[in-house]
């Protein structure tokens, strides 16, 4: 990634200046891509209180290196040789200022170590410096000090304390080992060095100002606080040689739910999520019977940055028998719960086969529909216990639980049920289905609902008016997601869902409630027009509209507006087609329905008008401006401004000269 050594190997190139200087010939240098340079300078003027987090980073990357070890070793037993106790061991040298962490797992070769401590590796570190673009204030990056802590940024975090890092590491199986080593300040470089052992470790020169981490008590600390949760043994050698274990060393999910704290949640949590925060709901089950698993997974409090990636992967880590095999198991986690973090650990499954293989496992498909139910249940029973905190994950994550609500169709009654929306009356609270049905009004037979960008726009729909006088709620359908599932579960129990800008809204059965100020605009007896008027009046706007509508007509939605657009019966909604347009998706602008308020004073002027004098130019003017005024309060581009703009001042010209 727009990485390339800049000096060549002797051996395959004309050594140049800084490896001729350098004390081995055989020493290359490497530039760091840009962005990491730039986190690097981050780190280096760090003013971040607690540097601590990067023994946590180093002890997480080790773990992980032990854990690819194990995983290769299932197919290559010899990959662990003599060595096969894995391990993370830390050291310190007070008179050399070090701070050693070695562990025995994977290693890295040349190119690892070029493409993984050169260039930035992870999407959590890309999210970071996003995060820190968007702080940057006067061309100067300013480091949000918080930030830091929250994204760990990993490896690069060892710069926050010492002023020069060396990292001597061999891939398993590999003949050759390397010595990287870097200030942090631009560049690195990596000489070949065969007597390195299989691993990596790490030593930090630990900068005089940063003493403190050369505390043995200091150290033990960091790691109970940050570690504890790490299944494999992290040991402190002693200046005498004793070694000490710092951390429980078994993995946290086998240990019994009753023994594992709040904070080691939340440590494993940010551990497994790479993520910020804590845990909104921990959900740790362990199934025995016929096959056995445990499943220790998060929901977060926060969207994770990949929420809405087209791929919908999640990121629940599998193991089995602990031994972790991918963090990418398609089918262990449906998309719409891709926002959980966590592990699913299971004996039964065999530990010799290939991811791919194990994938198509059967068992695997029981294990999930296992732990999706268990986690819908908790899910419902937070809801009932906790609604405001319900509404929290609500916000974060009701977009994509909505996702199952068409994908999964064994959960959709269970998913309908815990899905939460705006509406009409609700203001700034959440409202279920079941709420919403239970103030139903007398004789209403459907879930009403509209369609839009956001519940503060779509208060002010005209198509609202109706229901709102006849006090029926609404309920506001505002993620794009709605649009799908809405056409496919066409029930609530018995209850349909139906769309209030589309067909007839046939609201003339319920009376209304609220007539004094919501019908004020019809009150005015300045003009009176007969029924007749006003199907001559729809007769002429339909002629004079022509192919621009598919049908006009009068409607019962309105109260307070002369006119709308609807969609027909049958017809995509409005929303949805223009949120197909928003997304570059094909469609066909499809005609829609132009709704008259016969009770507006101003469509009855305009009845009134046709029914004494016939057709005529201003009223066929009036018709288009009708049209347009429609337009424009569905927020739709006018398709002919320059015209509706004439129009408009010919009228006002009239009444105003008038
Ligand atoms: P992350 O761990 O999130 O990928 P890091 O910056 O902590 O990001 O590490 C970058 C990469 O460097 C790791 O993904 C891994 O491939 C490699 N790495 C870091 N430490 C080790 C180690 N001790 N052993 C083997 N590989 C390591
Ligand atoms: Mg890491």
């Amino acid at each position: 990634m727009g990485e390339a050594p800049v000096e060549e190997k002797p051996e395959s190139g004309a050594a140049k200046a800084e490896s001729a200087k350098s004390e081995t010939a055989k020493s290359e240098t490497h530039e760091f891509q840009a962005e990491v340079s730039k986190l690097l300078d981050l780190m280096i003027n760090s003013l971040y209180k607690d540097k601590d987090i990067f023994l946590r980073e180093l002890i997480a990357n080790a773990s992980d290196a032990c854990d690819k070890l194990r995983y290769a070793a299932i197919t290559e037993p010899d990959l662990l040789g003599e060595d096969a106790e894995l391990k993370v061991n830390i050291s310190i040298d007070k008179d050399a200022r070090t701070l050693t962490i070695h562990d025995n797992g994977i290693g890295m070769n040349h190119d690892d170590l070029v493409q993984n401590l050169g260039t930035i590796a992870r999407s959590g570190t890309e999210a970071f410096l996003k995060k820190m673009k968007a702080s940057e204030g006067d061309g100067e990056a300013v480091a949000d000090p918080n930030l830091i802590g929250q994204f760990g940024v990993g490896f690069y975090s060892s710069f926050m304390v010492a002023s020069k890092v060396e990292v001597f590491t061999r891939r398993a199986g590999d003949d050759a080992g390397w010595h990287w080593e870097s200030k942090g300040r631009g560049k690195y470089s990596i000489l070949r060095d065969d007597a390195v052992a299989r691993g990596a470790r790490i030593v930090l020169h630990v900068r005089k100002s940063e003493a403190d981490f050369l505390d043995p008590l200091r150290v033990r600390h960091i790691v109970s606080t940050y570690s504890d949760h790490i299944s494999l043994p992290i040991l402190l050698l002693g200046e005498d040689g004793a070694a000490e274990t710092l951390n429980e060393g078994s993995a946290l999910w086998t240990r019994p739910a009753s023994d594992i704290s709040d904070d080691q949640h939340k440590e494993f949590y940010r551990h497994v999520a790479h993520l910020p925060g804590d845990p909104w709901m921990t959900v740790h089950m362990h199934a025995e019977g016929r096959f056995e698993y445990t499943a220790l997974v998060y929901v977060p409090d926060m969207r994770p940055f990949d929420l809405f990636d087209p791929a919908r992967t999640h990121r629940v880590r599998l193991y089995v028998k602990r031994v972790f095999i991918t963090d990418e198991c398609e089918g262990l986690v449906p998309g719409y719960l891709r926002f959980m973090r966590g592990i699913v650990d299971c004996n039964d499954l065999p530990l010799n086969v290939s991811r791919e293989t194990l994938q198509r496992n059967p068992l695997l498909a029981k294990i999930s529909a296992g732990v999706v139910k268990r986690i819908l249940s908790e899910l419902e029973k937070k809801a009932k216990k906790e609604p405001g905190k319900f509404a929290e994950f609500w916000e974060n994550f009701g977009a994509v639980l909505k996702e199952g609500i068409y994908e999964a169709s064994d959960h959709r009654d269970k998913l309908m049920k815990l899905a939460r929306f705006r509406s009409l009356t609700s203001g700034e609270n959440w409202i279920s289905l079941d709420d919403y049905t239970a103030a139903m009004v007398e004789g209403q037979e459907a879930i009403y609902y509209l369609s839009g960008d956001d519940a503060t726009g779509l208060e002010k729909s005209p198509q609202l008016e109706g229901f709102k006088s006849r006090s029926i709620d609404v309920l506001f359908m505002t993620d794009p997601v709605d649009q799908f599932w809405l056409p496919t579960a066409v029930n609530f129990g018995e209850l349909p869902f139906r769309s209030i800008t589309q067909g007839s809204a046939d609201l003339d059965k319920f009376e209304t409630v609220a007539k004094s100020d919501a019908t004020e605009a019809s009150d005015g007896d300045e003009a009176q027009a007969s029924e007749g008027d006003m199907d001559k009046l729809i007769a002429l706007v339909k002629l004079t509209l022509g192919d621009e509508v598919k049908d006009v007509r009068t409607s019962s939605r309105l109260t307070e507006s002369p006119v709308c657009l609807v969609a027909d019966e049958g017809d995509v909604d409005m929303h949805f087609e223009r949120l197909l347009r928003q997304h570059q998706q094909p469609v066909t602008s499809q005609k829609r329905v132009l709704e008259i308020n016969p009770g507006h004073s101003l469509t009855r002027a305009l009845a009134g008008l046709v029914g004494r004098e016939g057709a005529s130019e201003a009223l066929e003017d009036a018709a288009h401006l009708l049209l347009d005024q429609a337009r424009i309060l569905e927020g739709e581009a006018l398709p002919d401004p320059a015209s509706f703009s004439r129009r408009l001042a010919g009228i006002l010209t009239k009444t105003l000269s008038a």
